[in-house]
C-alpha cells in the first residue's frame, strides 16, 4: 500500500505531537525529528507503537535529508523564555534550520511547510493583521533571535522557492493552546492553569491589558493540513489563529473561573517588547483555505485543564 511520506520537525514538541498523530491518522508514515530542547517523548509515547511512525533524535542547525514527499518545519523553541535561553542557538535554529529543511527539499523535491509566526508583525501598528502588514519588530531588542529569526526564514523559504523552485508553504501560526503543552512551558495559557490548579499566585506580566487572541491546537492542526493540501500556486503567507481577541487579564478571570481556583492574582513586570495587541485577520484563510476556527476558548481550555490535571495528578 501506497503511503505519503513527511517529515515533522520538531514532532515532540507542542503543535508537532498533534500533528504526527493527526498525519498518522491520515495513513501517512511519519519521521518525527527532534532534539527534545523543549519537547519530550511522552508527548510521542502514544505513537510508537505505530508502524508508520519513526522518532529520530537529530539537531535542525545540521543538515538531515530524508526520502519524503512533504516537510513539516515545526523546530524551534516557541516560549519566550525559551527562545530566550539561548538566543544565539534559536537564531541557528531558526535560520539554519530553514536552509536544512529547503535543501532536503530542493534535492528530494518534497513540499516543505514554514511554521511562521504573529511574532513577524512585532508589536502591530495595524489591527488587526492581515498578512500583507510588514510588521513593527525590534531587530535588537530580547525578542529578536525569535522575531528576526522567524522573519528570515520566511525570507529563505521565498527565495528557495523563487531561486530554486522548491514547493513551500508558509503559515503564520498565532497564540496557540491546548493539551501536550509542557507544564514549565512558560506561555501564558499553561502557566495560568497550572497556578490556578496548584493554588499559586496567578502571574499576570504588566497591567494585563495587552491582548492576546487564543487558538486551540485542533483548529491549528486543521488549517495547518488544509494549507499542505492547497492549490501549488497558493504558498502564502497565511494567518492561522483565532480572530476572538481577550486581555490578559481576561484569560486570568476565565481561567480563575474554569478551575474554581482561589488563586490570587500577582502582577509582575512587564518584559521588554512585550506587543500590546494581537488578532488575526483570517480572510485569506477562509478564502483559500475554506478555514475558520472553531473552538471557543472556554471549550478549548477546558479540555487543557482536564489534560493539565492528569499530568498533575491534582
Ligand atoms: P514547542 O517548544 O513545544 O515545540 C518545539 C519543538 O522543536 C520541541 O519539540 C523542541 O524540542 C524542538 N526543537 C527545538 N530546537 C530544535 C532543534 N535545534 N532541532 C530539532 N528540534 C528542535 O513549541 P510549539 O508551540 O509546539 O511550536 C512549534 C512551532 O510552531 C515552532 O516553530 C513555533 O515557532 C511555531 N509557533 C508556535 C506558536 C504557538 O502559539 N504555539 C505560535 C507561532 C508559531
Ligand atoms: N504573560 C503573563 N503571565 C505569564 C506569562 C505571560 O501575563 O505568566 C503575558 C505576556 O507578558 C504576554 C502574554 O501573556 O503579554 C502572552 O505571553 P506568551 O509568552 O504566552 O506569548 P507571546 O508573548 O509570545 O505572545
Amino acid at each position: 500500500m501506497f503511503h505519503k511520506r513527511v517529515l515533522v520537525t520538531g514532532g515532540a514538541g507542542f503543535i508537532g505531537s498533534h500533528l504526527c498523530k493527526r498525519l498518522l491518522n491520515e495513513g501517512c508514515e511519519v519521521v518525527c525529528l527532534d532534539n527534545y530542547f523543549t519537547g519530550n517523548k511522552t508527548n510521542i509515547l502514544p505513537l510508537m507503537n505505530n508502524p508508520l511512525f519513526e522518532a529520530v533524535r537529530h539537531d535542525i542547525i545540521y543538515p538531515y535529508n530524508a526520502e519524503v514527499d512533504e516537510i513539516y518545519n515545526f523546530a524551534c523553541p516557541a516560549s519566550p523564555v525559551h527562545y530566550q535561553y539561548n538566543p544565539i542557538q534559536t537564531v541557528k535554529v531558526s535560520v539554519m534550520g530553514a536552509i536544512n529543511v529547503l535543501e532536503s527539499a530542493k534535492l528530494t523535491g518534497a513540499k516543505v511547510l514554514q511554521a511562521s509566526t504573529s511574532e513577524v508583525y512585532g508589536d502591530p501598528h495595524v489591527h488587526p493583521q492581515p498578512e500583507s502588514y510588514w510588521g513593527n519588530v525590534n531587530p535588537i531588542g530580547l525578542r529578536s533571535c525569535y522575531d528576526e529569526g522567524k522573519r528570515c526564514a520566511e525570507t529563505l523559504f521565498m527565495d528557495y522557492h523563487r531561486q530554486s523552485d522548491v514547493a513551500i508553504k508558509i503559515i503564520r501560526i498565532f497564540n496557540t493552546y491546548g493539551p501536550n503543552m509542557h507544564p514549565n512551558d512558560g506561555r501564558v495559557v499553561s502557566n495560568f492553569i497550572v497556578q490556578a490548579l496548584r493554588g499559586e499566585d496567578i502571574t499576570v506580566y504588566g497591567s494585563g491589558e495587552q491582548t492576546r487572541s487564543f487558538q486551540y491546537v485542533d483548529d491549528l492542526v486543521e488549517g495547518i493540513v488544509k494549507m499542505m493540501a492547497s492549490r501549488s500556486s497558493f504558498i502564502g503567507p497565511v494567518n492561522l489563529g483565532n480572530p476572538v481577541e481577550f486581555t490578559i487579564l481576561e484569560l486570568a478571570e476565565k481561567v480563575l473561573s474554569l478551575t474554581s481556583s482561589k488563586s490570587r492574582i500577582r502582577f509582575k513586570p512587564l518584559p521588554s517588547d512585550d506587543p500590546t495587541q494581537r488578532k488575526p485577520c483570517v480572510d485569506l484563510a477562509k478564502k483559500e483555505l475554506d478555514w475558520e476556527p472553531k473552538v471557543s476558548l472556554e471549550d478549548g481550555l477546558k479540555e487543557t485543564i482536564a489534560y493539565f490535571k492528569n499530568l498533575l495528578n491534582l
